[in-house]
C-alpha cells in the first residue's frame, strides 16, 4: 500500500495517520471509520493554490464540495482561502451554516429549479454556473425579483472526450452538461446573457471529466474555450473576465496511477492558456478551477474490521480467499459504480509479510467486492483493514443500503482525533419513516417486541 500524507508505520507495525494509531482510532470510534488526515488535506489545498498562482498570478481555486462535504471540511477550505463549489441546496446550506463567504461560492447544477436559483441569489453566491438556455430566463426572473444583476458563468460543452470512466466523463459532445460550442447553443447563450438586464455574464466554465491522469483533455478544453471566447469577442464584442476550467486532476489510488504533479499540471495548463490568449488577442482573464478529488482524495482512509473468511476451491484448480469486512457498498460505492481499484493493508500488521492473495468483500446483500485482488498477510477475524484514498466521493456518495448506519468520520492531526461526522444510530436510520394512521396500531395487532 502506498503511504499517503502523514501515514506512517510505528515500531509495533501499526499504521498511524496524523500521529494517531489506526488501532486506537478503531477501538475508540468503531468501524467502519472514515479517517481524514487534516495536514494532508490542508497541504494539498495550499500546494494546488500555490502551483496555480505560480503559473498564473490571477488565479483562484474552489474546492468541489461534492467530493467531500462536512461542516469542518468547509471550515478548512475557508481557512485555506479557497472558493467553494456547491451544487445543491444541501451543499449551500452547509456553507451558509459555517458562514462561508458567499462571494467565494459558485452554484452549479444541470437542472436547477427556480426555487434553488432563488436560494442561491438570496444567499448572494459569487457566481451561478448556467447550464442551459432556459436557466438564463429563470435567472433573469429571479434577478428582476431581487432588483439586481446576478453574476454568472456559462458552462460550455467543449466537445472534448477525456480518457476516464464513462460515468465521470462530462466534456464530450454527447453530454447532458453545458452549452455546446460546436452547435449553436453556446453562442446563443452569450447573446441572451448579454441582452438580459438582470444577468451579468462574467465568463465561461467547463469541466471535462474526473480522475484524469494525463494533461491532454484539460489542454484541449482550454484551446476550445479560448477559441470560442475569441469568436464571441469578434461577434458580440464580449471578453470573459473569468475562465473556469473545472476540476478533474486524478490521484494515486494504486501504484499504477501516475497523475502529473500539481506543478506539471499547471505548467502545461497555463502554457496552453497563454498561447491561446496570444493567438486570440484576448485580455488575460482570471483563472478559476474547482478540483475535488486531487485535494481531498488521498487525505481519506477507511478502516474496517475483518470478519468472515472463506476459502473456496474453484473449478480448474483455482482457489479464492474471501475476506469480508464490516462495510462496503454503503460507505464506498465507487468499486461498484466505476470499477474503481483500491489498495489496502492490515493496519494492525503492517510489517507482516503480505503473502496471501485475497478478495475483499463488503457486507451487503449483493456481490459488493471492495477490492477484487489484494495481497495481504493471511488475514484473521478482528484484523483492521485500511483502505486509503477514500477521501473523495465515498462519504459524499454513501447510502443506507441494507439500512446500514453511515460511518463516523474523524479528523486526525498531530496525535489528536476529533469526530467531524457522528456515526449514524439505528434510530437515525428509521427517523424519517412514517406509518399511515389508517394502519392498525402495534397494540391492536397484539404484537409487541
Ligand atoms: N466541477 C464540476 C462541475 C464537477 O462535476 C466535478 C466533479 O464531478 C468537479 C468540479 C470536481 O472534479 P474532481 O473531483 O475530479 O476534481
Amino acid at each position: 500500500m502506498i503511504l499517503h500524507g502523514t501515514q506512517e508505520i510505528d515500531q509495533h507495525g501499526v499504521l498511524t495517520i496524523g500521529g494517531c494509531r489506526a488501532t486506537d482510532l478503531a477501538a475508540r470510534f468503531g468501524t467502519p471509520l472514515y479517517v481524514l488526515d487534516e495536514a494532508c488535506f490542508r497541504d494539498n489545498c495550499r500546494r494546488y493554490l500555490a502551483a496555480s498562482r505560480a503559473a498564473y498570478e490571477n488565479s483562484d481555486v474552489a474546492f468541489a464540495s461534492k467530493a467531500l462535504m462536512t461542516s469542518a471540511v468547509v471550515r478548512i477550505c475557508d481557512e485555506e482561502d479557497l472558493w467553494l463549489d456547491v451544487a445543491s441546496p444541501g451543499e449551500l446550506l452547509t456553507a451558509q451554516r459555517v458562514a462561508y463567504p458567499m462571494s467565494r461560492t459558485l452554484y452549479h447544477g444541470n437542472n436547477k429549479s427556480l426555487e434553488e436559483i432563488r436560494l442561491a441569489v438570496k444567499a448572494g453566491v459569487g457566481l451561478i454556473v448556467v447550464d442551459w438556455l432556459g436557466e438564463l430566463e429563470q435567472i433573469e426572473q429571479v434577478g428582476a425579483e431581487a432588483g439586481r444583476e446576478v453574476p454568472i458563468l456559462l458552462r460550455l460543452a467543449p466537445g472534448v472526450d477525456p480518457d476516464t470512466h464513462h460515468a465521470i466523463r462530462t466534456g464530450q459532445p454527447d453530454t447532458k452538461f453545458g452549452l455546446s460550442i460546436q452547435g449553436e447553443a453556446a453562442d446563443a447563450g452569450v447573446a441572451a446573457a448579454l441582452a438580459l438586464p438582470h444577468v451579468q455574464l462574467l465568463g465561461y466554465h467547463s469541466h471535462v471529466g474526473s480522475q484524469l491522469l494525463d494533461l491532454e483533455a484539460h489542454a484541449e478544453a482550454v484551446v476550445e474555450m479560448v477559441q470560442f471566447a475569441g469568436r464571441m469577442a469578434g461577434k458580440h464584442g464580449y471578453s470573459p473576465a473569468i475562465l473556469n476550467i473545472g476540476g478533474g486532476l486524478g490521484i494515486r489510488y494504486t501504484e499504477k496511477d501516475r497523475p502529473p504533479s500539481f506543478e506539471e499540471f499547471h505548467d502545461q495548463l497555463v502554457r496552453t492558456l497563454t498561447e491561446q490568449l496570444r493567438i486570440t488577442g484576448l485580455e488575460p482573464p482570471k483563472l478559476l478551477q474547482e478540483p475535488g478529488r486531487s485535494l481531498v482524495g488521498e487525505a481519506g482512509t477507511t478502516l474496517y474490521t475483518v470478519g468472515a473468511i472463506k476459502h473456496l476451491d474453484l473449478p480448474e484448480g483455482l482457489q479464492r480467499l474471501y475476506v469480508s469486512v464490516d462495510g462496503g457498498l454503503s460507505d464506498n460505492p465507487r468499486p461498484q459504480m466505476y470499477g474503481a481499484v483500491y489498495e489496502c493493508a492490515l493496519a494492525n500488521r503492517m510489517n507482516d509479510h503480505a503473502d496471501t492473495e485475497c478478495r475483499i468483500a463488503g457486507a451487503h446483500c449483493e456481490t459488493d467486492t471492495l477490492i477484487a485482488s489484494a495481497q495481504l498477510p493471511m488475514p484473521r477475524p478482528g484484523d483492521l483493514l485500511a483502505v486509503p484514498c477514500t477521501g473523495a466521493y465515498c462519504y459524499s456518495m454513501a447510502s443506507n443500503y441494507n439500512r446500514f448506519q453511515r460511518p463516523a468520520m474523524v479528523l486526525v492531526n498531530q496525535g489528536q482525533a476529533d469526530v467531524i461526522v457522528e456515526r449514524e444510530s439505528p434510530e437515525d436510520v428509521i427517523r424519517m419513516d412514517r406509518i399511515p394512521e389508517r394502519f392498525r396500531s402495534v397494540e391492536d395487532t397484539g404484537k409487541h417486541a
